[in-house]
């Protein structure tokens, strides 16, 4: 007789692994492993898995690619599949089991596996997100790298657990990605790069299909470093490049400046009621912004200033006519800001990449808090100097508003 088949379910949801914890049998209980059961006779490997997380969680999860080879158990052996549950169901600990937890990658080793799973949980960590930590304004770090592929021209790609690496995102580029050393080799580049439940595959920049925190993916920060790849298992030490680090930062904190300053300064060009940024002002940054890149020596925003603007009551001929003076109402605005200081915070929701992250500023007028991706300072005072430039296009269908930061 075959060895009997015991299958075993990776859940992976916002690149985090369900773990559940055993309430019976005596032996196992509070035992955590990874959700499944034995194949029945008859029954084929995928349509067992998907019955037993039905029965225990309640889930109908999409089973994705397999992960890692036959785990011997007492009797039989173990398979494991990745798997994502539905899009709008909540895994609930119906039948073995008494707790779940949603474990990041850094939090893998916080709860007390059964012997037979710790194998598979080890296999499962590449797949999951990356925990990021650029966030908090950290610059430096230490990881274990989980996969690390030659691309070429004497680079690698090396994905780690964790990271103060901030990446370019992939679906709204606006700060470039940091560089600094991995492992003492240099990181020339630092990208968002996708991790498909279904197939295993590491997409990277614009390989990768899917929006920022989309289903079917785990999103990781991918290293693009100079040099022999680094051993998979590795622990290495991280180290951002600091000034280069500072510079974004300053850029990225003066180019929402910018913006606030800019809708302050063409407040009173508006003819209708138009939706109000925080600090009180019509929002011709959120309704018109197509574009934004920031820069170790400043930021570009680009407006639309179309059809669409007009109808909601600011045309592109009075912005024209009135440039010089919201130009130099802007940079008025923006030097009382500097000389005031006020708090800057990111704020993140998770640790992990694709968890979100929020720019939040004080200033006079009001509090700020929408959603950013970038690295920040952390007071408006940290700058000497923030001046905008603002540019229209030959046939004025855009504005470029060019800030340019000078840190104390
Ligand atoms: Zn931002």
């Amino acid at each position: 007789m075959r060895d009997p088949v015991v299958v075993g379910g990776a859940l992976v949801r916002d690149g985090r692994l369900l773990a559940a914890r055993r309430s019976r049998p005596a032996g196992l209980a509070g035992g955590w492993e990874l959700p499944g059961g034995k194949v029945e006779p008859g029954e084929t490997e995928a349509a067992a898995l998907r019955r037993e997380l039905a029965e225990e969680l309640g889930v109908e999860a999409t089973l994705g690619v397999r992960v890692g080879g036959d785990w011997a158990l007492d009797a039989g052996v173990l398979r494991v599949w990745l798997a994502e549950p539905g899009e709008a169901e909540q895994p609930r600990p119906l039948e073995q089991h008494d707790a779940l937890r949603w474990l990041t990658v850094a939090e893998l080793d916080d709860v007390a596996w059964l012997p037979g799973d710790l194998g598979p949980v080890r296999a499962v960590a590449p797949h999951l997100g990356t925990v990021v930590t650029f966030g908090t304004g950290a610059v430096s770090g230490s990881g274990t790298v989980l996969d690390a592929v030659a691309l070429g021209a004497g680079r690698c790609a090396v994905v780690t657990d964790r990271t103060p690496f901030h990446p370019v995102d992939h679906t709204w580029p606006d700060q470039p990605g940091d560089h600094g050393t991995l492992a003492g080799r240099p990181v020339v580049d630092c990208v968002t790069g996708a991790r498909s439940l279904v197939d295993g595959r590491l997409l990277v920049g614009a390989d990768v299909p899917v929006k920022r925190g989309g289903r079917g993916h785990s999103f990781v920060v991918v290293h693009v470093v100079a040099g022999d790849p680094p051993a998979v298992g590795e622990q290495v030490r991280l180290e951002v490049d600091e000034g280069r680090r500072r510079l974004l930062s300053a850029a990225h904190t003066g180019a929402h400046l910018a913006a606030y300053a800019l809708n302050a300064a063409a407040a009173h060009l508006w003819r209708k009621t138009a939706p109000l940024d925080p600090m009180g002002s019509p929002d011709l940054d959120r309704l018109a912004l197509v574009s934004s890149r920031i820069d170790v020596d400043g930021s570009t925003d680009t407006y639309r200033l179309g059809k669409s603007l007009r109808k909601r009551g600011l045309s592109a001929e009075q912005l024209a006519d009135a440039l010089p003076e919201v130009t130099a109402a802007a940079n008025a605005v923006l030097a009382r800001w500097v000389a005031g200081g006020g708090r800057v915070a990111v704020e993140c929701d998770g640790p992990v990449l694709t968890d979100p992250r929020w720019w939040v500023c004080e200033l006079p007028e009001g509090r700020a808090r929408i959603p950013c991706g970038g690295t920040h300072l952390t007071d408006v005072a940290d700058l000497a100097t923030l001046t905008v430039r603002h540019e229209l296009s030959a046939d004025g269908a855009e504005l470029a508003a060019f800030a340019v930061p000078a840190l104390r």
